[in-house]
């Protein structure tokens, strides 16, 4: 027996087509089909509602294997799925590490029992997130890694991360880059600045991550590897990305979330739930993002959904682990300043969770064309609501956004399938 669905009566934004207008879709056996071919749906009626292509997270942290007291993939994935995510990209910080494609395989096997989404993992670059051994790049592509990163790392020697790109650059497969030279941030636990001065704490400077956009980039236009710079934070790398497109050179970028909506005065307010990896900036900075994705020179926007449990964070700013949740705050948080306060159109913001993560990853992803997998992410611009931390899928609680009120939800996420 079929399985049929028609969406009736939406607006249907889908930014890789050019689609914007009011149209019914059909899904048959989790597949987009032409309405008209459809004999005995079930309707499902979304006036006044958005539908667009699944989003796609460039960034989270499923915390499997090896750390699932934080997060696994049955929780990270009803977390993506409640956040308005039907793709994740899971980073290999896990222990072991995802550096050959044995841990890669068991991963994709545990997402294919257990998630709620489609979850795509990342391989390592180096050998234990060592920044040493460069890592069998090909051989992690073929066991299904869309893309090669040390993420909560980078390698520090500029020889290594070469080699690293020649190998991808050779495999067909983009370096995803979590932009950090060690020796200028340690041991810095917030941004270098006025409020670090304040608080007495030790700062990261801007540099810690610009040097490495810099020897990055110079290094993607040597060996024509394609490079994504992951949670941008400052001015001065969203204008060498400005720069490095403007030359033509295959490099992209993202921003999260929290740097585009907070700054290091956070810091004061949040304590350790403001500790990011690259730190909170300055407004300056902030700006800076949100120009970066008016004009294009960001094309995703990604969460770095980094679950840590209670007493990790609550070691206090020097011990307590980077990163903040992310899944299920960013949409509302990006549709309701972003969108409804006028700095994004509709189809610019959509882009960002859709056709900018499909370029990176390579894959026909984010989608509502016929013969697309049925990946839908259904949307309220207009529904009021306020973020309640204490309902969040997540196995964690590490975020500041809790009580902040929002003007856009998420209704519901269909995920390859039709119910
Ligand atoms: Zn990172």
């Amino acid at each position: 027996m079929t399985d049929e669905l028609l969406l009736v009566g939406a607006r249907v934004v889908d930014p890789l087509n050019a689609y914007d207008d009011q149209r019914d879709i059909g899904i048959r056996d989790g597949v987009i089909v032409d309405p008209a071919t459809l004999r005995d749906p079930e309707r499902l009626h979304l006036q006044g509602k958005v539908v667009a292509p699944g989003f796609i997270d460039l960034h989270v942290h499923l915390r499997y294997p090896g750390q699932t007291h934080k997060e696994d993939i049955r929780s990270g994935t009803a977390a993506a799925a409640a956040g308005g995510f039907t793709t994740v990209l899971a980073m290999p910080n896990t222990v072991p590490t995802v550096d050959n494609p044995t841990v890669l395989a068991d991963v994709l096997r545990k997402a294919a029992a257990d998630g709620a989404v489609h979850v795509l993992q990342a391989g390592a670059l180096t050998v234990g997130r060592q920044g040493e051994a460069v890592t069998d790049i090909a051989g992690l592509k073929a066991a299904g890694a869309p893309v090669v990163t040390d993420d909560g790392s980078t390698p520090q020697l500029a020889g290594v991360m070469r080699q690293a790109m020649i190998a991808a650059a050779a495999a067909g497969i983009a370096v995803i880059d979590h932009c950090e030279d060690c020796s200028l941030a340690r041991p810095g636990v917030m941004h270098d600045g006025a409020v670090a001065r304040e608080l007495g704490l030790p700062g990261q400077p801007r540099s810690a991550e610009e040097v490495i956009v810099a020897r990055d980039i110079i290094l993607a236009a040597e060996t024509g590897c394609r490079l994504h710079l992951q949670h941008l934070s400052s001015a001065g790398s969203v204008a060498m990305l400005r720069l490095a497109q403007q030359h033509g050179l295959p490099v992209t970028g993202e921003a999260c979330p929290h740097h585009l909506f907070l700054t290091d005065e956070a810091c004061r307010t949040f304590g350790v739930n403001a500790k990011m990896a690259p730190p909170l900036r300055e407004e300056a900075d902030r700006q800076a993002l949100i120009d970066g994705l008016r004009d294009g020179t960001l094309c995703a926007i990604a969460t770095d959904h980094a679950p840590h449990s209670a007493d990790e964070k609550a070691a206090g700013w020097t011990k307590a682990p980077f990163g903040i949740i992310g899944l299920e705050a960013a949409v509302p948080l990006c549709f309701s300043e972003l969108y409804n306060k006028g700095v994004l159109t509709l189809p610019q913001l959509i882009a960002l969770f859709t056709v900018g993560p499909r370029k990176v990853l390579g894959l026909p992803v984010g989608s509502l064309e016929l013969g697309a997998t049925a990946d839908v992410t259904i949307l309220d611009l207009d529904a009021k609501h306020s973020i309640s931390v204490e309902s969040f899928a997540s196995r964690s609680r590490n975020c500041p956004y809790d009580g902040w009120q929002c003007r856009g939800k998420v209704v519901g996420t269909l995920v390859g399938s039709s119910r």
